[in-house]
């Protein structure tokens, strides 16, 4: 067996977030990588890299990309067989489609179908690791992980909580959200390359009960995350300020039960008043901003400017159902509209980083994931630049990288993803 594996393309990798500073010298090119022991162990010329393990398996992906594998901050992976169900807004899209798609998860062997479509269906998107929420049956965490870790993958998920405003046949109650997700964290957090997320769905399925047992869980294992929703939907604002009078604000339905910190992953968080920005900034929690599914329920236009000014930190996600797309292409190119309508044009480079770094950054996995640099684990995603002919053709007359991508960003789908690497290991050949 030969002890490293030799990719040689146009390796891309950050040097530094594209938000600081001129974004195009964020980016690093280089020739090749060596792969060892499922890690990147070095990057470089392909000349010295070829000297370096001259036992190595090279193979050789020409102009193709080489980049860090996609990261979705933010997905529902038991929505994967109702994407793109018509005509609702959020209340009445939980009520009409999502629920009733949910009940499907207590038979076990339905759970573990879509889990595995799910999971390689994102794969052939040239998506490595995601959080993703699961149902409130327990078999559906372990679908998901059982999946997830059969393939190798670093991926995030939690068991949704959800004791009223939502059929009974998917309500638990505070304690029994606090014993099933603390015996499933238990089984599951940190085991391969898998982390729990405790995951209230939003406050207007939880009583301030249930969020203050899971407020207490969070207490008692500050190493895992925590996933929410967010201030999506004025309609749901004010239905918030109704269930929790006393409430300052929408953040402060969790901020009020221990639900607030830097570990925490707060979904869409669009409509903030100010209080809420500053209490997100001031403990370090992330924004997950999740355009496809913005625009497709029509929620609003999410500042990413403003929140990257204000010293947010932002990740990005497909939001899956209720996003339009398994694919982090066409989740950038929907933030770069978004970031159009708001006044402010994402370059290239900062889309990029966003969909690998900057979520790696919100699941507080850099230095493991999210760029493709020695000493992260080799997760990659290897994209043609030229998967169409009306791709190719635009992108032929580019003058640089950043110019070569955006084609791809903005028309690119999974006939782009030329292969997908976890953890050192081709897992599919396209
Ligand atoms: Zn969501």
């Amino acid at each position: 067996m030969p002890d490293a594996t030799l990719l040689t393309g146009q390796v891309l990798s950050f040097t530094r977030s594209p938000f600081e500073g001129d974004p195009a010298g964020a980016v690093h090119l280089a020739e090749a990588l060596l792969l060892r022991d499922g890690k990147i162990a070095k990057a470089g010329t392909r000349s010295a890299l070829s000297a370096a393990s001259p036992g190595a398996t090279h193979i050789d992906y020409g102009d193709c990309v080489i980049m860090a594998g996609f990261v979705d901050a933010h997905v529902h992976y038991p929505q994967t067989a109702m994407i793109a169900s018509w005509g609702k807004r959020l209340i009445d899209w939980l009520n009409t489609y999502t629920f009733p798609e949910e009940m499907r998860f207590a038979d076990p062997a339905y759970a573990d179908d879509i889990a595995g479509r799910y999971l390689d269906l994102a794969l052939s998107h040239g998506t490595t690791t995601m959080a993703s929420y699961c149902t409130t049956h327990a078999n559906s965490v372990d679908a998901f992980f059982g999946a997830a870790g059969a393939r190798g993958m670093r991926a995030v998920a939690g068991k949704t909580c959800m004791d009223r405003n939502a059929p009974a046949a998917l309500c638990d109650t505070p304690q029994s959200a606090y014993d099933n997700s603390k015996s499933l964290l238990n089984k599951w957090h940190g085991v391969d390359r898998l982390t729990y997320a405790i995951t209230p769905r939003f406050s207007p399925t939880s009583t301030p009960e249930q969020l203050d047992a899971l407020g207490s869980l969070w207490a008692e294992y500050p190493d895992c995350l925590m996933q929410t929703h967010l201030s999506e939907q004025m309609d749901e604002i004010a239905w918030v300020k109704s269930l929790y009078p006393t409430a300052r604000d929408y953040l402060d339905t969790y901020e009020g039960h221990g639900l607030l910190g830097a570990r925490g992953l707060y979904g869409h968080a669009i409509h903030l008043d100010p209080r809420e920005r500053d209490r997100l900034r001031d403990v370090g929690a992330a924004l997950i901003h999740c355009p496809t599914s913005n625009t497709f329920i029509g929620s609003g236009l999410f500042d990413m400017a403003a929140r990257v000014a204000e010293g947010q930190t932002v990740g990005l996600a497909t939001d899956t159902g209720g996003g339009s797309s398994f694919s982090m292409l066409r989740t950038m190119a929907a933030a770069y509209e978004i970031g159009q309508l708001s006044g402010t044009a994402l370059h290239p480079a900062q889309l990029l980083w966003l969909a690998t770094a900057g979520s790696a950054q919100s699941l507080h996995m850099s230095g493991q994931i999210g760029n493709a640099v020695p000493g992260n684990e080799a997760d990659l995603v290897v994209l043609d630049l030229g998967s169409t002919p009306a791709i190719a053709q635009r992108s032929a007359r580019a003058n640089d990288i950043c110019e070569a991508v955006f084609p791809t960003i903005m028309m690119g789908d999974d006939r782009a993803i030329r292969q997908v690497w976890v953890g050192g290991r081709a897992i599919r050949n396209f």
